[in-house]
């Protein structure tokens, strides 16, 4: 697919306002902060698509992205979760609404689990992981920012990660990957490409 037509649908504070259930989409998750903006900027090749955050936490929405023409193939980018700063009750309600949409939305086909190479499997993290596997629902992480490492310990934080996630490995996939160095675009899209064709 051509991921550089990807176009702002609409924002949604929580499942119920969502565009229809139809068609088939990919959905971005991933604590604030981690790069998730970044790496849809990337994919579709848009400086701006997703607002990377200069406060981090405050897009607490749901925003949808048409690929094509119709609005049938979406990307979805999911509210960035674990902001210090954002009061427990709020955080509480979001993680909520991120748990409604994983588990009643047919049209998702996966998730794309973005987490800073630095700083992967957070406490989170592993819930969205234990979500995901009660729905079945495959997930493709992007150990993002590999361009703040050597290539050695980029390469040995990614095994590090797959052996703590052996339990999970038919449902998870992972690779490395760099917004800034466009480093891993070619095999995220060939990874979301195989969920959009379903
Ligand atoms: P989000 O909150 O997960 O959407 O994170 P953003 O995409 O807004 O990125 C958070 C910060 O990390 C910003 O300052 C980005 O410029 C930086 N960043 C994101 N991706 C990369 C990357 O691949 N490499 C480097 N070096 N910095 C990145």
């Amino acid at each position: 697919f051509n991921y550089q037509t990807a176009r702002f649908m609409t924002s949604a504070p929580s499942l119920v306002q969502c565009p229809p259930d139809q068609g088939v989409e990919v959905a971005f998750a991933g604590r604030s902060n981690a790069g998730k903006s970044s790496a849809i900027n990337a994919i579709t090749c848009q400086k701006a698509l997703a607002r990377t955050s200069r406060t981090p936490g405050r897009t607490q929405l749901i925003n949808f992205f048409a690929l094509g023409a119709d609005e049938a193939r979406r990307l979805v980018d999911l509210p960035g979760y674990g902001y210090a700063k954002v009061p427990e009750a709020v955080k509480r309600e979001w993680q909520q609404h991120l748990a409604d949409y994983l588990q009643a939305r047919r049209s998702l086909q996966g998730v794309v689990l973005v987490m800073d190479v630095r700083h992967p499997l957070t406490e989170f993290d592993q819930t969205l992981l234990g979500w995901a596997d009660e729905q079945d629902m495959p997930v493709h992480i992007l150990l993002t920012k590999a361009d703040k490492l050597k290539s050695g310990a980029a390469r040995a934080a990614l095994q590090q990660v797959r052996s703590r996630l052996r339990e999970w490995e038919d449902l998870v996939s992972l690779q490395l990957f760099s917004s800034l160095k466009r480093q891993g675009v070619d095999e995220a899209c060939a990874r979301l490409d195989a969920w959009l064709a379903e």
